[in-house]
C-alpha cells in the first residue's frame, strides 16, 4: 500500500489538513506501506516558499514521516505536458478563449430543458470553443479543455473502488456513466494558461508516478474523482483505491477553508498545544479517529 498527502504551498495547514494526513499516514504503516509527501505547488503565482516550509514543519511537528527526496509538481512540467500532449494528438482537447464572463452569460442564456449546471470545478462549460481548430502541435500558450463528450465515448463507463464514504456516504464500487461526466462535469480545463497543466492533470500523472495504491483525501473532493479515473482511463494508467474522508468543520459547521487562519496548525502550536491536542480535537469530530 502506498498513500501520499498531497497539500498546496497556498496557505497554512489546518486541522483537516493534519486529518487527512494523519490517516493517510496510519492506513500506510497498519499495513506495512509506504506514506509519501507531495508539494502541490503548480500554481506558483499562489505558491509562497514560507508556505511549503511549514507544510514541513507542521507535518513534522504532528510526527509524521516519509521518504525524500519529496516530488514537487513545478519540477514535472514536461511530464504533464507528455500527457496532455497525447490527449491533444488524439483530438481530445481544444482550445478555449473564454473568459469567466463569456462563460457565465453562455451558460445562463435561456434555452430548452434545465438552468445553468454546476460540476466539480463550477458551472458547466457552455461548449463555445469546442468547433476550435486541433490541429498541428499541442498549443504552448493556451486554455486546454477535454472534449467530454468524445472523451467519455472513447472509454465508456468507468469507475473506482470508494474504500471512505462519499458525500452521501457512498461506499464500494462506483461507476461513473458517459451521461454523468458529459452533462454534469462538462469540458473542464486540463491545460490552463498561467501553468501548463492543471490540478486535474498533475494529480492523475503524479498518482501514477509515484505508484499511489490509495489516494486519501477529503470528500469535497469527491466529484473531482470521476475527472481522475476519466483520465486514468484516457492514460492507459491505473486506477488507485479512494478513501475519501469526512471533513473538519468549524463551529458554524462551515468546512475549514485555507483562508481561515484561525485553525491553522501553527496557530495551534503558537497558543501552546501540543499534537496530543490535535489528535483529541480531530477525534472529537470523527468517531473513529482513535487519538
Ligand atoms: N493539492 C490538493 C489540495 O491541496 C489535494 C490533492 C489531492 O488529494 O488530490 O487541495
Ligand atoms: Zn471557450
Amino acid at each position: 500500500m502506498k498513500t501520499r498527502f498531497a497539500p498546496s504551498p497556498t496557505g497554512p495547514l489546518h486541522l483537516g489538513h493534519a486529518y487527512s494526513a494523519l490517516l493517510a499516514h496510519r492506513l500506510a504503516r497498519d499495513a506495512g506501506g509506504t506514506f509519501l509527501l507531495r508539494i502541490e505547488d503548480i500554481d506558483q503565482g499562489r505558491a509562497r516558499p514560507e508556505w511549503d516550509a511549514q507544510i514541513f514543519d507542521d507535518l513534522r511537528w504532528l510526527g509524521l514521516d516519509w521518504p525524500r527526496p519529496v516530488l514537487r509538481q513545478s519540477d514535472r512540467l514536461p511530464a504533464y505536458r507528455a500527457a496532455l500532449s497525447a490527449l491533444w494528438d488524439r483530438g481530445l482537447l481544444f482550445p478555449c478563449t473564454c473568459r469567466r464572463r463569456d462563460i457565465e452569460a453562455a451558460a445562463s442564456a435561456p434555452q430548452e430543458g434545465a438552468g445553468p449546471v454546476h460540476g466539480p470545478d463550477g458551472l458547466v462549460y457552455p461548449g463555445t470553443c469546442r468547433g476550435a481548430d486541433r490541429r498541428g502541435p499541442l498549443p504552448a500558450d493556451a486554455v486546454l479543455r477535454l472534449d467530454m463528450r468524445k472523451a467519455a465515448e472513447a472509454v465508456g463507463e468507468v469507475g473506482f473502488v470508494e474504500e471512505g464514504s462519499g458525500p452521501g456516504a457512498e461506499h464500494g464500487s462506483i461507476g461513473v456513466l458517459p451521461d454523468t461526466l458529459i452533462h454534469q462535469i462538462g469540458d473542464v480545463v486540463l491545460g490552463r494558461r498561467d501553468m501548463g497543466t492543471s490540478y486535474h492533470l498533475s494529480v492523475v500523472v503524479d498518482d501514477a508516478h509515484q505508484g499511489i495504491t490509495h489516494v486519501v483525501r477529503g470528500q469535497d473532493l469527491f466529484d473531482a474523482t470521476a475527472i481522475h479515473v476519466l483520465l486514468q482511463a484516457l492514460l492507459g494508467l491505473p486506477t488507485p483505491r479512494y478513501h475519501h474522508h469526512a471533513l473538519i468543520r468549524d463551529a458554524a459547521g462551515r468546512r475549514l477553508a485555507k483562508r481561515d487562519d484561525a485553525r491553522a496548525l501553527a496557530t495551534y502550536r503558537a497558543e501552546g498545544l501540543t499534537p496530543l491536542d490535535i489528535y483529541a480535537k480531530i477525534a472529537a469530530q470523527i468517531p473513529d479517529f482513535t487519538v
